[in-house]
């Protein structure tokens, strides 16, 4: 995992457990049956409203994330969806379960807004202060340029 992502997990545990979203396959023609838990990281730079998350993707009894798909949910045009991430290592496959998490993603708001429903308790766990900072990673004008800075402290 990239050093300045925060495991949703490592601090709100009874939150995660009660939300956790579990892909599961069965007869699935790439991935057969089988059950996928999507952990969430975030961002955890008090000073940051970069509104990214970082999934994990596991599967039951695995110790490292078959795929890792980050994700502005709160995206600004040409900003792209869910894509693998390119800072993480992907399983074989990983980008049979990012169509399964986009597809979940277009279709299940509740699961969107319980995404950002999230990010705000991480950040909102955070020190205030650089707030009226404003959202200078997800929104400048230069979105890609942005979120490639962003990738670098991360
Ligand atoms: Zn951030």
């Amino acid at each position: 995992m990239i050093p300045g992502l925060a495991a949703f997990a490592s601090r709100f545990a009874d939150v995660e457990r009660r939300d956790r979203q579990v892909l599961v396959m069965r007869g699935h023609p790439t991935l057969g049956s089988a059950e996928y838990s999507v952990l969430e990281f975030y961002c955890a730079a008090s000073d940051c409203d970069c509104r990214l998350v970082m999934f994990g993707v596991i599967a039951a009894g695995a110790r490292e994330p078959e795929a890792w798909i980050s994700w502005c949910f709160e995206p600004q045009p040409g900003v792209p969806g869910p894509e693998l991430d390119a800072m993480h290592s992907q399983g074989p496959w990983a980008a049979a379960l990012l169509e399964e998490l986009q597809r979940l993603l277009a279709r299940d708001e509740n699961l969107r807004l319980r995404i950002a429903e999230h990010y705000g308790l991480m950040k909102g766990a955070q020190p205030k202060g650089a707030s009226k900072a404003g959202r200078h990673h997800g929104l400048s004008p230069d979105v890609g340029a942005a979120r490639h800075s962003l990738r670098r402290e991360l």
